[in-house]
C-alpha cells in the first residue's frame, strides 16, 4: 500500500515514509493510494479476536511494510490492560449498551481518560519503527503545543519509546488543575514538560516558529536529533483510529444485537475531524454503516459545511464546555474532500487556497451529493450539553462528558427529525471525571460559563464521585498524590532555548 498527497502530487511513498514525514511537500496530507476491503467473513473471524488482534489486522491492510508480528507486538502493548500504564477495561474500548438500538463506545479507558490514548498509545511505535525503515539514524525530537488533552496523552505514549523525545509546552493560565498536574507529574526519561507564559496562541506559534527556524533545526541534527510532531493529521495517528469502529461492530455481533451485514450509525462528537473520518474510511472499507452523524457543539462550522456545502470559518470562536471541539478549521476535513472529489488532488487544491485567501469555500454539486450519501450533521447548545448530562444521569443513571453529551443530544435530535431506527453507537470520548467542574455544574442544575473546563481541580474528583456513586479513574484519584516533576516556565521568545537546552541535557 502506498500513500499521496491530497495536492495532487503524483509521488508514491511507503507508510513509514508518511508517518516519518507527517505533511506532504506540497502542504497537503497523506492519504492511502486506495481502500482494502474487509468481507463479511473476515469481520466474523476478527470479531473472536481480543481487541489488539484486530487492530493489527486492520492496521496490516494500510502499513503493509511492516510485518504482522511487528504490528502484532506494539498492538499487544499498547492495547493491554495487564500494566498499571495500561488500559483500564480488558476490552480496551468496551460498549455500554443504554437501551436495545443505542450504545456508547467508551474510549477512555486508556491511561489519560480520553480518546486521544487509542492512537497516542500505538502511534509512537510505529514511529519509531518507521525511523529504522526508512534508515533515519537520528533521533526524533516530539514538539507538542497543547490547549489540554493532547498534551498528556502525548507524554503517556512517547514515555520511554527508543529513539524519541519529547516536549510538551503548556499555556500556564490555559489549562485546567488537572491537566496540569497530570502532564507536570509525567514520569519517563525522555519528556520535559514546560508552562508558556501566555495563551494556547502564544504556544502553538511558538512551536511553529521553531519548526521554522533552520538555526535550531541544524543546532540539535549536531547533537543527533531531528524535530518531529504527533499531531493528528499524521497518518500514524489516524490509521489506529480505524480499528474501533470494526471493534464496536464486532461487539455488536457478538452480542447478538446485529445480524451481520445489518447497518448501524456512529455519531461522533467532533473538532478535527480525524475521529469521524476514520469512521468514514471503515465504511469505505466495507464495515455496513447507515448515517456518520457528525456533532458540533456551539461552534458548528462543520454543521453548517456538512447542511449547505459551504465552509467558512468567518464566525465568531466560542469557547464552550466541550473545548476539544471548540475549533474553527478541521484539519482531517482535507481528507475527505480528496475522497469525495473522486481523489482530484487540483480541486483539493483550489478549495484550500480559497479557504486561506478567503476564509471560505463551497464544494460542488457532485462532491456534496457523495458527502449527504453518508453523513449528517447537527449541534448542541450549551444548554443542551447540560441538560443532557443531567438527564441521562437521572433518568439512565449514566454520567457522561461533555463531549460525548454533546453527540448524544445530536444522535436524539436525529432519530426525531428522521424517524430512523437504525442500532446507534455514540462515540465516547472523554471520562467525565476530566471535565468535573461543568459535569458538576450540569447534575446540580447550575449554568456553566465556558471557563468553567479550566476550573477543573482535584478536589472535585472526590464530589463528582460522591455525588453520583462512580469511582473516579486510577490515573486521575493518584493526582492528588502526585508530586511535580517539572515547574520550568518560559516566555514565548525563550521556548526555543527550552529545546536546545533540553536536547543539550538528553
Ligand atoms: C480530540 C477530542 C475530540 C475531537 O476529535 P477530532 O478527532 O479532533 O474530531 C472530541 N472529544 C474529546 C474528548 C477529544 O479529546
Amino acid at each position: 500500500m502506498l500513500y499521496q498527497s491530497t495536492r495532487g502530487d503524483s509521488t508514491k511513498i511507503p507508510s513509514a515514509k508518511a508517518i516519518v514525514t507527517g505533511l506532504a511537500d506540497d502542504g497537503g496530507l497523506f492519504v492511502p493510494e486506495t481502500f482494502p476491503r474487509i468481507s463479511s467473513d473476515t469481520l466474523k473471524e476478527i470479531a473472536k479476536k481480543p481487541y489488539s488482534r484486530r487492530a493489527s489486522h486492520i492496521m496490516s491492510l494500510f502499513l503493509s511494510d511492516f510485518s504482522s508480528s511487528e504490528l502484532e507486538s506494539y498492538s499487544d502493548t499498547a492495547y493491554n490492560a495487564s500494566s498499571a500504564q495500561g488500559f483500564r477495561s480488558p476490552e480496551i474500548a468496551p460498549l455500554y449498551e443504554m437501551d436495545n438500538t443505542t450504545f456508547f463506545l467508551e474510549l477512555w479507558h486508556g491511561p489519560t481518560c480520553a480518546f486521544k490514548d487509542m492512537a497516542l498509545q500505538i502511534m509512537p511505535r510505529l514511529l519509531t519503527a518507521s525511523l529504522k525503515k526508512i534508515g533515519e539514524t537520528r533521533e526524533a525530537c516530539i514538539l507538542v503545543a497543547t490547549s489540554g488533552d493532547t498534551g498528556k496523552a502525548a507524554l503517556c505514549g512517547f514515555c520511554d519509546v527508543d529513539n524519541t523525545s519529547i516536549m510538551v509546552f503548556y499555556p500556564e493560565n490555559g489549562v485546567s488543575e488537572v491537566q496540569k498536574l497530570q502532564m507536570i507529574s509525567q514520569r519517563g526519561n525522555n519528556v520535559n514538560v514546560v508552562a508558556v507564559m501566555g495563551n494556547f496562541d502564544d504556544a502553538q506559534t511558538g512551536v511553529k516558529g521553531i519548526f521554522a527556524d533552520e538555526n535550531i533545526k541544524t543546532e540539535i541534527d549536531k547533537s543527533g536529533y531531528f524535530l518531529s510532531s504527533a499531531n493528528s493529521i499524521n497518518w500514524g495517528r489516524l490509521v489506529p483510529q480505524i480499528v474501533y469502529y470494526f471493534s464496536s461492530y464486532c461487539d455488536l455481533m457478538n452480542k447478538e444485537k446485529i445480524k451481520p451485514g445489518e447497518k448501524v450509525n456512529f455519531c461522533v462528537p467532533t473538532g478535527n475531524f480525524g475521529n469521524i473520518l476514520a469512521g468514514y474510511y471503515a465504511e469505505k472499507m466495507g464495515l455496513p454503516v447507515n448515517k456518520l452523524i457528525c456533532a458540533s457543539n456551539k461552534n458548528d462550522v462543520l454543521t453548517q459545511f456538512i447542511d449547505t456545502g459551504v465552509y467558512d470559518k468567518n464566525r465568531p470562536f466560542y469557547t464552550t464546555v466541550s473545548p476539544s471541539m471548540d475549533i474553527l478549521v478541521s484539519s482531517n476535513l482535507e481528507r475527505l474532500l480528496f475522497e469525495l472529489s473522486g481523489k482530484d488532488g487540483s480541486v483539493v487544491t483550489s478549495y484550500m487556497k480559497s479557504l486561506s485567501e478567503k476564509g471560505n469555500y463551497s464544494i460542488s454539486d457532485n462532491v456534496k451529493n457523495e458527502l449527504k450519501r453518508v453523513f449528517y450533521s447537527g449541534y448542541c447548545s450549551e444548554e443542551d450539553t447540560m441538560e443532557t448530562i443531567r438527564d441521562t444521569f437521572n433518568k439512565k443513571g449514566y454520567l457522561i462528558d461533555t463531549h460525548t453529551a454533546v453527540a448524544y443530544k445530536v444522535l436524539k435530535d436525529y432519530m426525531g427529525a428522521t424517524g430512523d431506527s437504525t442500532p446507534s453507537i455514540v462515540i465516547s470520548t472523554a471520562s467525565p471525571f476530566k471535565f468535573c467542574h461543568a459535569v458538576l455544574s450540569a447534575l446540580n442544575e447550575k449554568s456553566s460559563d465556558g471557563s468553567s473546563a479550566i476550573s477543573d481541580d482535584v478536589t472535585l474528583l472526590e464530589e463528582l464521585s460522591k455525588a453520583t456513586g462512580n469511582e473516579v479513574p486510577l490515573p486521575l484519584a493518584a493526582l492528588t498524590s502526585e508530586k511535580p516533576r517539572f515547574t520550568e516556565s518560559v516566555t514565548p521568545s525563550n521556548m526555543k532555548k527550552a529545546v536546545t537546552d533540553f536536547i543539550g541535557r538528553r
